[in-house]
């Protein structure tokens, strides 16, 4: 398949016109200028790598935890709407007998190859989180970090858990060397930390912050917590939810100032409402209300989750950061495609998988391409 008339973002330069040949499911050419081979013309569109999603909790109905087996693939085909090639599916907290029957569940559907987007395992981001800076997560349902029930759900779901959101400061570090003994990202989140009570997760290999700046301590003057921690150490990757709800953008800019484009990941952290019209839904137990892209408890007003696409996200943190292609493309595929050693996936080169997503001059998603097939067209 040949791509052609494009603007290629690749990680060295932007090719403002240009082709690329793809051979079953890779890159096998990135080349300069015109070719009269026959392929799609895409009008000088943007190709772009795939968009990975790190932190997902579902979308167009789905909620990964509840419903019947088909869930997971009718998520992952629309998703596929977003520009996404591949995600990570996140957990709210749950009981370990909903555990078990969602690991069970998702085991199976990861034995075949999905239709759509390719989901990557799981981001477990509760119930190991503190009641404090609990978010949008069943109170009655946290728990301390804990080795046995982490290693059982990981051995039913078929060593599929990918990455565990936890309060690192509610362990003395074993939990912490268990997820690294067991390629397993540590990721830092939900809690109510003293910055100083990173470090010691951070000595042992910690690298990842859940959400930033939501569910976690601030930038309090006097009390800086995990987002001071996130910000201070420059090779810590921060997950960010730039849907412009989420976070105020003049915080974004701060964000973008101090990471800098290689350790931002751009999530959407969506819940089942995504992608349906507006009104009353479900979060795990929890009832939520839908209006436009944002979803609140019906309890407490909190937000729970996102309803912002991926692809909307990207635009947003464009925009208010002014951010070029190629720092752009880190952050939406690079930068979590190295972390969770994606390594033949999140940029475009020759002989990594042709995982593309072509963006139109407002970057919307004109075609999603996964290992070579063309999974969405708009
Ligand atoms: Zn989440």
């Amino acid at each position: 398949m040949i791509i052609k008339n494009a603007k290629i973002v690749t990680p060295k330069k932007i090719i403002m016109k240009g082709y690329i040949e793809i051979k079953n499911d890779v890159i096998i050419s990135i080349n300069e200028g015109n070719t009269n081979l026959s392929g799609i013309d895409i009008k000088g569109s943007w190709i772009m790598p795939g968009f990975i999603d790190g932190h997902v909790h579902g979308g167009y109905g789905v909620d990964f935890e509840n419903g019947d087996k088909n869930r997971f693939e009718i998520f992952s085909k629309n998703v596929s709407k977003e520009g996404v090639t591949r995600y990570f599916q996140a957990t709210v907290a749950n009981s370990d007998e909903d555990n078990i029957k969602y690991f069970k569940d998702f085991k199976d559907f990861m034995k075949n190859d999905s239709v759509g987007s390719k989901c990557e395992g799981v981001h477990l981001e509760g119930p190991f989180i503190s009641k404090d800076k609990k978010g949008a997560h069943d109170e009655l349902l946290l728990t301390q970090p804990d080795v046995k029930l982490a290693q059982k759900w990981n051995d039913i779901s078929g060593n599929n858990i990918k990455i565990i959101t936890y309060a690192s400061d509610l362990q003395d570090g074993s939990f912490t060397k268990y997820c690294i003994n067991n390629n397993i990202i540590p990721s830092a989140g939900h809690s109510n930390m003293l910055a100083s009570e990173f470090e010691k997760d951070y000595l042992l290999g910690m690298r990842h912050v859940c959400h930033l700046f939501n569910g976690m301590s601030g930038i309090d003057q006097r009390r800086p917590g995990l987002a001071a921690a996130a910000l201070n150490h420059s090779d810590v990757l921060v997950e960010v939810i730039s849907d412009g709800v989420h976070i105020n953008e003049e915080l974004l800019k701060l964000i973008y100032k101090i990471k800098g484009p290689d350790y931002i990941s751009i999530i959407t952290d969506s819940m089942n409402a995504k992608g349906l019209k507006d009104g009353k839904y479900k979060l795990g137990k929890l009832e939520v209300i839908k209006d436009g892209i944002i979803v609140r408890l019906t309890s407490n007003n909190a937000l729970a989750g996102a309803g912002a696409t991926y692809d909307h996200n990207v635009r947003y943190y464009k925009k208010v950061c002014n951010i070029n292609m190629r720092d752009l493309a880190k952050m939406t595929s690079g930068n979590i495609a190295k972390q969770m050693k994606l390594e033949n996936t999140g940029s475009i080169e020759i002989g990594k998988l042709a995982d593309i997503v072509v963006l139109d001059k407002n970057l919307k998603v004109s075609m999603t391409i996964r290992e070579g097939k063309i999974i969405y067209k708009s």
